[in-house]
């Protein structure tokens, strides 16, 4: 399967912003975004102009790298929004994030979207009581999504699952520390969403 074989950092400096890809290391000093805030390579550090369809594609860029989707998938979940219901824009970011991955991360059982990403893939999740390893599974609104109960004594599970009373949920998530267990409520609107995108931008690239 494709997959980035850049360095994550690295992906973080060419967007110019964190994109907390590497759980604790991103709210520590050891952050490189903090240590080295310019592009990386030999002109990394020289002032950027961008015209409209460079802003457009940073932008289509940013988005891909926040939720660590690939091109081709990330067409698919444009053509998918433009053919819902509702602003193309908004429909788009809601596909992201009901990805499986998204909301394990979202609702604090993974310290960052690759983590919870591979949390997925090795088999520690369930939906609505059903194991389910595809990260880009969707999400529906009251879907049930748990920490399989034989992962529960893993040492990262147990450390969530005490620092549990002080993680952030969104509002359109709860969650339940002590069983690891957390519901859909609802499905997110675009105030919900607080990605540093411009998801406009990216509708414009795409409706070239
Ligand atoms: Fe990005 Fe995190 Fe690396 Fe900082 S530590 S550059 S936020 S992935």
């Amino acid at each position: 399967m494709a997959r980035y074989k850049d360095s994550v950092c690295r992906q973080c400096r060419r967007e110019g912003i964190k994109l907390f890809l590497k759980g604790d290391r991103c709210y520590s000093q050891k952050c490189a975004i903090d240590r080295r805030g310019y592009a990386p390579g030999q002109h990394g550090q020289m002032r950027r102009k961008f015209s409209e369809y460079g802003l457009q594609l940073r932008e289509k860029q940013k988005a891909r790298r926040i939720y660590g989707v690939l091109e081709k998938q990330f067409r698919n979940y444009f053509k998918k929004a433009a053919s819902q219901k509702g602003v193309t824009g908004e429909n788009l970011l809601r596909l992201l994030e009901c990805r499986l991955d998204n909301v394990v991360y979202r609702m604090g059982f993974g310290l960052s979207r690759p983590q919870a990403r591979q949390l997925v893939r090795y088999g520690h999740i369930e939906v609505n009581g059903k194991r389910v390893t595809i990260p880009s599974f969707q999400v529906k609104e009251k879907d049930v999504i748990s920490v399989r109960e034989n992962s529960r004594s893993l040492s990262l599970f147990k450390e969530i699952s005490e620092a549990g009373e002080s993680k952030v949920v969104p509002e359109w998530l709860s969650v339940n520390f002590d069983t690891l267990t957390g519901e859909v409520v609802s499905l997110p609107n675009r105030e919900d969403i607080d990605v540093p995108i411009e998801e406009h931008l990216i509708v414009e690239l795409y409706s070239k």
